[in-house]
């Protein structure tokens, strides 16, 4: 096995097409300083309006959109979403954070006999977001009614509207006509053109993170309740030494709405069954939720098809089941496997296992120093022995969220696969692998609020029937003598025995959740809550932030001067702050940074700049005690 380090890692390249969400953002700036643009924009984005009271989308941070008016005055609320209007504080702190009246029980909650399990139509649940159609067991095993590929949801299922963005080539088109010589916005009349650049990626050697949080405008609302959405969330009321616990440890794990708790105990009490083979009622119910769940997971990652979609244990496993399946079947003697430096251990071990049995290399994409990503080194790696490209779509150690389009594009121009790592991203990103063009995708339910011990690998149905099996055993078959075996296809040929079928369906439950929230909300809120931490840290001396990309999603990696993170880590506990410390399994990616841990607080939906405040405060105190 041969691995070869990156050898390179100066010059933050950024050719090839911008992704996506890049281009919607440059859409955005566009919309806020060019005259006349908005009619142009009439054209391509849905539900907008000409209207100066209507929302034009603006940059509030990467990939992420804002609305605010034509006049420039930020509206914390979207024509007809759902949204909180703001108050005089910036209400992305919670007015109303559940005490617990110095308790460490937690609060109790409407119950109901077991409702709204039995009884969909819940009127009487106690989730602020459950309708009608909650999303209780539902065998949909065809995708028929799943919405655009670019949402991958169902309107009837959406309190808070997305923001209805253009599509690639819509922005592209959009572009040409606006600029046709190039692409670059022209200075706006009237506009203070040199003010700023047009585009944030053009600003050079200029930190992004060192512009105003923008949390501390109190026009950014959350685009949702967010002190109705920490009640769906039990443990949020724990104290921990005397304090109310403030959870920033989500890129370990997140924690579970009740509506995901009660779901387990339904099943435990209503569906119990093996699946698939008996015939009985139990067996139907259970089988059917289980089904249900995967047809959740497969309109979640905009999959074509719910036989796209294999139930693991976790991310870990659903690398180690592409390794051990396509890797075995595909990749051979000095074929290449191609990673970034970003990745987490389940993304490297895997691969360094399969490379050493079969004399494969592995090949390393450098970072920057802002921890992105260096395209144009990826370009010079890749060659005809290139087999597969493993990356992950957002670094659980730095958070840098990586150009996945453009990764998968061109891995594919050069004859290879890609496996995308989504363990980070699905409960920050909205994603489709069908856009992405991603051959596999995999995540844990966990870090998606939903259950341990139950994961996701997503496979192009084409490739995965050309996959012999990873393990052997019962429901993977079709028929068996002691001669030979017959396989079934896949999914089932890749779950055998009997599968986590509870966690499966708490998955779905989850994913019912995150999708009634939206995740272009999640993603608007979430990265307010990481500018905010941002400048708070680095307004700390002694705090040097590791991971300063400007595709970032809710992770704020630091180490301070003088003190080893677990001291910090542990300050922070006695504060009841749960935060990281330590090298988050992603050993290399940290020292190529010259560290071997960092602190690592991470931000959900659920956090607040309130709790953000709490942790600043004793990382505050632990840098002036050293400095008096
Ligand atoms: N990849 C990434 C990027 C991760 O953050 C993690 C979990 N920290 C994993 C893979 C592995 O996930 P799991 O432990 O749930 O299998």
């Amino acid at each position: 096995m041969t691995i070869l380090t990156p050898t390179s890692n100066t010059g933050a390249a950024n050719a090839g097409l911008p992704d996506e969400a890049l281009l919607n953002r440059m859409a955005s700036e566009f919309f806020a300083l060019v005259p006349g643009a908005a009619q142009a924009a009439a054209q391509f984005l849905p539900g907008f309006s000409e209207a100066g009271s209507a929302p034009v989308a603006s940059v509030s941070a990467p990939g992420r959109l804002s609305s605010v008016s034509e006049s420039g005055n930020h509206s914390g609320s979207n024509a007809g979403a759902a949204l909180t209007q703001p108050s005089t504080q910036p209400s992305i702190y919670a007015s109303a954070i559940p005490q617990n009246g110095g308790s460490s029980v937690a609060p109790s909650r409407p119950q109901a006999g077991g409702a709204p399990l039995s009884t969909p139509a819940a009127s009487t649940t106690p989730y602020y977001f459950i309708g009608a159609d909650n999303g209780y067991p539902v065998a949909d095993g065809n995708l028929d009614g799943l919405a655009a590929q670019g949402t991958g949801r169902q309107a009837d299922q959406t309190l808070a509207r997305s923001f209805g963005l253009p599509g690639q080539d819509q922005l592209q088109q959009l572009l040409g006509e606006l600029y046709p010589a190039n692409t670059q916005a022209a200075p706006a009349a009237g506009a203070d053109a040199d003010a700023r650049p047009a585009y944030y990626f053009q600003q050079g050697e200029q930190d992004y993170w060192d512009t105003a949080p923008r949390a501390a405008n109190p026009a950014l609302a959350a685009p949702f309740d967010i002190n109705a959405v920490r009640r769906d969330f039990p443990i949020l009321a724990e104290r921990v030494n005397g304090k109310q616990l403030v959870w920033f440890d989500n890129a370990a794990t997140t924690q579970k709405p009740q509506s995901v708790i009660d779901r387990l105990s339904y099943f435990y009490e209503h569906e119990n069954s093996n699946i698939h083979r008996a015939a009985h009622e139990l067996a139907a119910r259970a089988t059917d939720a289980y089904e249900g769940a995967r047809s959740k997971v497969a309109k979640f990652l905009g999959a074509a098809s719910v036989d796209e979609i294999i139930f693991v244990r976790g991310a870990t496993e659903a690398i180690n089941l592409v390794a051990n399946t396509f890797g075995k079947k595909f990749i051979g003697a000095v074929d290449e496997i191609i990673v970034s430096q970003l990745e987490h251990h389940a993304n490297i071990v895997p691969w360094q296992q399969l490379a050493a049995e079969k004399g494969a290399v592995i090949r390393v994409i450098p970072v920057d120093d802002s921890g992105q990503i260096i395209l144009d080194e990826y370009r010079k790696l890749l060659n005809s022995k290139t087999r597969l490209v493993a990356v992950t779509q957002v670094s659980n150690a730095l958070g840098t969220i990586t150009p996945v389009q453009e990764i998968i594009a061109l891995a594919h121009s050069a004859g290879a696969r890609v496996l995308i790592d989504g363990a980070q991203a699905v409960s920050h990103l909205r994603v489709n692998v069908q856009a992405l063009d991603a051959d596999f995708y995999v995540f844990s339910g966990h870090k998606v609020f939903g259950p341990t011990g139950i994961g996701v690998v997503y496979g192009k149905k084409a490739l995965l029937d050309q996959l012999p099996p990873w393990q052997g055993g019962g429901n993977m078959i079709a028929d068996v003598t002691f001669e030979r075996t017959q396989y079934q296809p896949a999914p089932a040929r890749f779950e055998a025995g009997t599968g986590n079928i509870a966690d499966a369906v708490g998955l779905g439950a989850a994913i019912d959740y995150v999708e009634r929230l939206g995740l272009e909300n999640i993603a608007l809120y979430e990265h307010a809550l990481l500018e905010y931490a941002t400048h708070g840290l680095k307004s700390i001396p002694g705090v040097r932030l590791i991971g300063t990309a400007h595709e970032k999603a809710s992770v704020a990696s630091f180490v301070l001067e003088g003190y080893q993170t677990e001291e910090v880590g542990k300050a922070l506990n006695e504060e009841g702050i749960a935060v990281r410390s330590g090298h988050h399994c992603a050993q290399p990616i940290l020292r190529r940074f010259g560290v071997e841990a960092t602190v690592r607080p991470s931000f959900a939906f659920y956090n607040t700049c309130e709790e953000i405040d709490r942790l600043l405060a004793v990382v505050r105190r632990l840098a002036n005690q050293k400095r008096n």
